[in-house]
């Protein structure tokens, strides 16, 4: 192989659908529809019939749609909301964000989703909601938090920003708790050009009250009815989006057969793989090895013009944003492992197959 293969490569794919893309930002333009408007709210629609879902806000980012989640979810200043420690961080920020503490669960050890044995002996009277993370692109154990969130009288918020169409017992994620969020980050599943986010209920009431949140708590112009934000989605995201998520299906198509490829094609013991439970179908937003000397593979790939991620190396409760909560070392075994051992190899729709075999075979060189 002569070409270096990246962890991640978003040219490759603008350049098909460069013309769809360069017409859509124009009609943007044309009508000035720059913030939020018709381009935004087709996006919408078509979103949460993606998702199956009956409503769809799109805000600025997968950390807003998560804050704003909270807020309507009626989390308040010193209520505690159970989160997976191994997440990206915000996730967690989005707790702090409404003054709510961020309780972290540790994960399984094989399908590194949240543990649902461990969030019981988390929960006190202080507990409000729990937040599940499709990590990677795989979903939860959805019925097994749900039921726990249900006998205790909380809320369960999906953070589905890995996991655009990935199925739950062969339903889409986003519909199973009060709110399901998304993020349209540049290098999602379904990536924006610039920032994005959603969240998708079934529930009118709650969707119209984000609608209002995201743009300054008001539903008529200059009448405010709480304290708002600005966080309405802009227009050329909207438009962008539109595009891409006709591609949607068909990019998680290829990422599904080139994480077959990957499981199949490595026969390393060295080399350990997300387990991935019947009734999940993951979206492989990421694809995650661990690996005990992780320095050692990273270099040896790298040597071969290979290059890895990591997700992600400092579990959250051991984040030094996060010390005065008294987390130390040892509290979360597995997410701890997880940190210190995982490796993300490349996965996008575009790698070819060449680059795929080539990686598999480098990998199955290590010794
Ligand atoms: C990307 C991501 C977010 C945040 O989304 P942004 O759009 O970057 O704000 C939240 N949670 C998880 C699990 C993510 O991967």
């Amino acid at each position: 192989m002569n070409e270096t293969i990246q962890f991640m490569d978003l040219k490759r794919q603008y350049v098909t659908i460069k013309e769809e893309i360069s017409a859509a930002l124009s009609a943007v333009c044309e009508k000035t529809a720059f913030s939020g408007g018709p381009f935004v709210e087709e996006f919408e629609k078509n979103f949460a019939d993606y998702c199956h879902s009956s409503h769809c806000s799109a805000v600025n980012s997968g950390t807003s749609a998560l804050q704003l989640a909270l807020v309507a979810a009626g989390i308040k200043p010193g209520d505690e909301v159970i989160v997976p420690a191994n997440t990206f961080i915000a996730t967690a920020w989005a707790v702090s964000y409404v003054n709510a503490t961020p309780v972290f669960v540790d994960c399984t050890s094989n399908t590194w989703n949240i543990d649902p044995q461990k969030i019981e002996g988390k929960i006190t009277k202080k507990t409000k909601a729990i937040i599940g993370v499709h990590l990677y692109g795989q979903p939860f154990d959805v019925d097994a938090v749900k039921s726990i969130a249900d006998t205790h009288g909380l809320s369960m918020i999906e953070d589905c920003a890995q996991a655009h169409g990935a199925l739950y017992k062969d339903k889409k994620v986003g519909g199973f708790g009060l709110l399901g969020c998304f993020s349209f980050y540049p290098g999602k599943n379904l990536g924006a050009y610039g920032e994005g986010g959603a969240i998708v209920s079934n529930n009118g009431t709650n969707d119209q009250r984000i609608k209002s949140l995201r743009n300054h708590g008001s539903t008529i112009r200059y009448h405010h009815e709480e304290l708002g934000f600005n966080m309405r989605m802009d227009g050329f995201q909207g438009a962008v989006l539109n595009v891409k998520l006709r591609y949607l299906d068909s990019w998680n198509k290829r990422r599904r057969t080139i994480a077959q490829m990957y499981r199949n094609g490595i026969k390393n013991d060295k080399i350990r793989m997300q387990s991935q439970p019947s009734w999940s179908s993951s979206v492989y937003h990421l694809f995650v090895a661990t690996v005990d000397d992780r320095d050692h593979v990273m270099q040896y790939l790298q040597d071969r013009k290979i290059f890895c991620g990591l997700h992600y190396p400092i579990p959250c409760h051991l984040q030094r944003a996060y010390s005065h909560l008294g987390y130390k070392k040892g509290d979360l075994p597995n997410a701890e492992y997880l940190a210190d051992h995982c490796v993300s190899l490349p996965m996008y729709p575009e790698l070819t197959d060449a680059e795929v075999s080539y990686i598999i075979d480098t990998l199955n060189g290590i010794n």
